[in-house]
């Protein structure tokens, strides 16, 4: 690879001085995405069910050990952050990032028993070098102030919802209705796919992902990059382990987010006083994200029991599963509504009258918090025997897509809104992060709220966990309420960045 030759054919100028509401680049980045999500989400959605069924643990055993493992998927992005800012660059990250990832599921899919956490553990590096650089590749499509971005990010976030409901769907089918081998082959072979279009495309990015190494001598530059390689590699026998033994992830959580930290401030150092206040802003929004993703995330856990327990199975009288609802609304609720929405918000941008960052990331809480109230009052639709409905539901997941809408896209676009250059991937990773630690707070309230009580009568559930789901919504009220308050104060911090 020759990142010089690679950049010579468009200049970065070119590319932000793009016509229309989209740049062409942000439709193959797109595509890349979705077919890595399309992985991504088809291998976590068999994650659970396969190790009860092929590895024998308990549903408690399994759940915790799908939480370890998402909570280390999202960690990682940190690392791999980091290693494209400082030595590789976005371009060779996403390529050994996918390359991770298409070996780890074949390795699991030649033997499922065998292989399997030696196969996660490349999923997890895989993902690590994949998932925050491509987001920052979407950022470094846009000039500075260029107001199309958060819409891009809408769009973007599109392409990932397509994958992950075609990944959810036809993996949970393969693995379920035929083979455990195929589901993971299927997640390979997208993969395969998601690569292939990745080098056909990477052209198009102009200079955008070279490596930062560029001024160094060749080989120099080569060792550097073997280095991060070998290490990753070196590594797998460690993950490999951590996720084998649950206990070693509350240690890993306890040292990775203090250590991004600490990290995170010896960067700060090396930057001027603007700069400085703008990655404080982007720290102070990632904090809020992780309450976000808590109450975001009990669509996997809580949420997923609750439907399976108490819900009715149907809308408006046409049977339907309510886990299917619960998988799969979201994603399609997301690939109909965020383009509409970045449409509102360059439609509001000419008028002038789009909400700020700080604001939209109030909204999503606000409207969060609603989404949990109709949760909980799910409670006040249900028959003698508990079961209540699912139209009422589906309703709730609109809400809380909305939410989502308002923060999670938002937040890639402000990451890369206030990240200096050469801290861009740390930045994502750090969001990323804060993902993890959501995904896992997510897993420990989900558990807090069901009852203990094996034999508990369906309306005791009920009770349980929609009074759970109104303490969320509370929570979520107090976090917009606070950022509304707090935003003239983020605002300037974050130094003319809108
Ligand atoms: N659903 C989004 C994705 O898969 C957001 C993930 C996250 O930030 N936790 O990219």
């Amino acid at each position: 690879m020759n990142d010089s030759t690679e950049s010579k054919d468009l200049t970065l100028e070119q590319i932000h001085n793009f016509k229309g509401a989209y740049p062409k680049q942000l439709w193959s980045l797109f595509m890349v995405e979705m077919w890595e999500r399309f992985c991504f989400y088809g291998m976590r959605g068999v994650l659970a069910i396969f190790m009860v069924d092929q590895l024998l643990l308990s549903d408690k055993d399994s759940n915790l050990k799908y939480g370890a493992i998402q909570a280390f998927v999202y960690a990682f992005t940190f690392i791999g952050g980091i290693f494209a800012d400082k030595i590789l660059g976005f371009k060779k990250s996403l390529t050994f990032g996918a390359i991770m990832m298409i070996l780890g599921n074949l390795l699991i899919a030649a033997n499922p028993h065998d292989f399997f956490y030696f196969g996660i553990a490349l999923t997890i590096i895989g993902t690590g070098f994949f998932k925050p650089n491509i987001s920052s590749m979407v950022g470094s499509l846009y000039a500075e102030d260029d107001p199309r971005r958060d819409a891009g990010f809408g769009l973007f976030y599109s392409g990932i919802n397509v994958g992950a409901l075609l990944g959810g769907i036809v993996c949970v089918w393969l693995g379920k209705g035929h083979s455990w081998n195929l589901a993971f082959l299927a997640a390979a072979v997208v993969m395969v796919i998601g690569l292939l279009m990745f080098l056909f495309v990477k052209k198009q990015m102009g200079p955008i992902g070279d490596s930062p190494l560029l001024h160094l001598a060749p080989s120099k530059k080569l060792w550097r990059e073997i280095a991060v390689y070998a290490g990753a590699l070196v590594s797998i026998p460690l993950i490999f382990i951590m996720i084998s033994n649950t206990q070693y992830t509350d240690i890993f959580m306890a040292v990775i987010g203090p250590l991004a930290l600490i990290y995170f401030f010896i960067q700060l150092t090396k930057y001027d006083l603007k700069a400085k206040k703008q990655l404080i802003a982007a720290l102070i929004l990632i904090f809020f994200s992780i309450l976000f993703f808590a109450i975001f995330e009990q669509a996997g856990g809580s949420l997923a029991l609750f439907a399976n327990s108490n819900l009715k199975h149907d809308i408006l009288s046409v049977p339907l599963d309510p886990n299917m609802v619960n998988n799969s609304a979201n994603s399609l609720f997301v690939i109909v509504f965020a383009p509409l929405l970045g449409i509102l918000w360059v439609a509001m941008a000419k008028k002038k009258i789009e909400p700020n960052t700080v604001i939209k990331f109030g909204l999503g809480f606000l409207v969060l918090a609603l989404a949990y109230y109709i949760f909980y009052s799910l409670r006040f639709f249900a028959d003698a025997q508990g079961m209540t409905s699912l139209e009422i539901f589906a309703i709730a997941y609109f809400v809380v897509t909305l939410s989502e809408l308002c923060l999670s896209p938002i937040g890639l676009s402000m990451i890369t809104k206030l990240s200096p250059k050469n801290l861009a991937g740390m930045m994502m990773g750090l969001w990323f992060l804060a993902s993890a630690y959501g995904q896992y707070l997510a897993g420990l309230i989900g558990a807090s709220m069901s009852t203990t009580d094996e034999s508990a009568s369906l309306t005791t559930k009920l009770l349980s966990y929609t009074d759970g789901y109104l303490q969320l919504a509370f929570y979520a009220l107090g976090a917009g309420v606070l950022l509304i308050l707090v935003s003239p104060f983020i605002k300037k911090l974050m130094q003319g960045v809108k």
